[in-house]
């Protein structure tokens, strides 16, 4: 890739917080429509400039060119469209690119969109590093800052949006980004909500949109619960609790039968077929004794098995598996009876996986590659 070296956003009055303006993204349809008509405006101005928003791309009031200018001027002195400036885009020869955002109180965020074939998948971040100490990640090492609001949620979305093409249009969405999405539920849903709804919003169904897990399971049940079925992931990572409770510290209050409890019960109320998620490391979870275990755990269970391998962080002893490693452990699952799929890793020149952007920005800062931004 090469390095263009270009700041990517102007200085921009975005990155100072002005408190008393309103993030637009952080209303509803409803309640954006209360406050037109609480101001004389009527109510089928808040549909317009949600439409422009979330399904024509705008970036500024003043493109929305249906809209009175007046208008445009009084949304412009109470609303931030958006709050975050892009500190980094960059863009993987498989298509893929990932911005990396600073929020307005100076923390920083990553958003991957992925391309594959027709899809176009976005992965968004739920919080500001992440709490759940997974050792092998980068996103939890400097721990959690704090929970994104519902309007940071959808800017990564939208911003990520504004990179298709106007013939590309966006498919998927995986809640795998940094942080934990069940520690942040209300406004993971509130984001999401507006991320399905087809009328004013990004209208992608909930069937495909990925909410991926550490495994609470207090919270599966509260996700169960809502109205949407969206498609459940869980990062399982290790057949048994005490390679679990190393791998994925948080483990040791939980365990894993109330973690495939949870997801059992969620099955039941959403018929959604579950994912478990798994990162091979090698020489730590990459036996074909874990791959027997693991065909214990799932052989009977409508679940399919995400098999990663792992994404290296620099300053972390692990490794990625070996290739003979790998094709036994595949070997055993499939023989074992167990829908396996190897996923091949997308944009690992870009440092695609969790948390890797920001922690190589704040470490090494010359060597992220920038691309001048299409986004503003
Ligand atoms: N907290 C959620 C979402 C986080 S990231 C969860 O745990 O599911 C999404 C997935 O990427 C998780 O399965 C996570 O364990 C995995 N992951 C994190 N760092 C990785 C790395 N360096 N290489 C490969 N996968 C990684």
């Amino acid at each position: 890739m090469t390095d263009l070296s270009i700041p990517t956003d102007p200085p921009s009055t975005d990155s100072v917080k002005q408190p008393e303006r309103v993030h637009l993204l952080d209303w509803t349809t409803e309640e954006l429509a209360s406050w037109l008509v609480g101001r004389g405006i009527p109510k089928f101005r808040a549909a317009q400039i949600q439409r422009w928003v979330y399904q024509r791309r705008a970036k500024r009031f003043d493109e929305m060119t249906d809209l009175p200018k007046d208008l445009r001027l009084l949304l412009d002195g109470h609303f931030d469209l958006f709050r975050t400036a892009t500190a980094a885009c960059q863009q993987a020869a498989d298509g893929t690119e990932k911005l990396l955002l600073q929020l307005a109180d100076g923390g920083r965020i990553e958003c991957v969109l992925l391309r594959d074939g027709p899809r176009r998948s976005i992965c968004v971040s739920s919080q500001v590093g992440c709490a759940m100490g997974c050792v092998f990640c980068a996103s939890g090492l400097d721990g959690v800052e704090r929970n994104l609001t519902r309007g940071e949620i959808l800017e990564q979305m939208l911003k990520l949006q504004h990179l298709l093409e106007p013939d590309e249009r966006l498919s998927h969405i995986v809640m795998m980004g940094m942080g934990e999405p069940l520690a942040n539920l209300p406004r993971v849903l509130a984001a999401l909500t507006m991320a399905k709804d087809s009328q004013f919003g990004l209208g992608i169904s909930p069937r495909r949109i990925t909410i991926s897990t550490v495994g609470l399971p207090p919270a599966i049940d509260k996700l169960a619960a809502s109205d949407a079925p969206y498609h459940l992931a869980i990062s399982l990572h290790a057949p048994n609790d005490p390679l679990r409770n190393r791998l994925v510290p948080v483990n040791q209050g939980i365990g894993i039968q109330a973690i495939l409890d949870a997801a059992d019960r969620y099955f039941e109320k959403t018929k959604r077929r579950l994912t478990f998620e798994y990162v091979l490391l090698g020489g730590l979870n990459d036996s074909v004794q874990c791959a027997r275990e693991l065909v214990q755990l799932l052989r009977h269970r409508t679940a399919m098995l995400n098999v990663i391998p792992y994404n290296p962080v620099p300053g972390l002893p692990y490794l990625t598996p070996s290739p003979s490693a790998v094709l036994q452990f595949r070997r055993t699952l499939i023989d074992g009876g167990v829908n396996a799929m190897f996923r091949q890793r997308k944009g690992d020149e870009i440092q695609a996986a969790c948390g890797q952007l920001r922690r190589l920005r704040e470490r090494e800062p010359q060597v992220v590659s920038i691309q001048s931004a299409k986004t503003s």
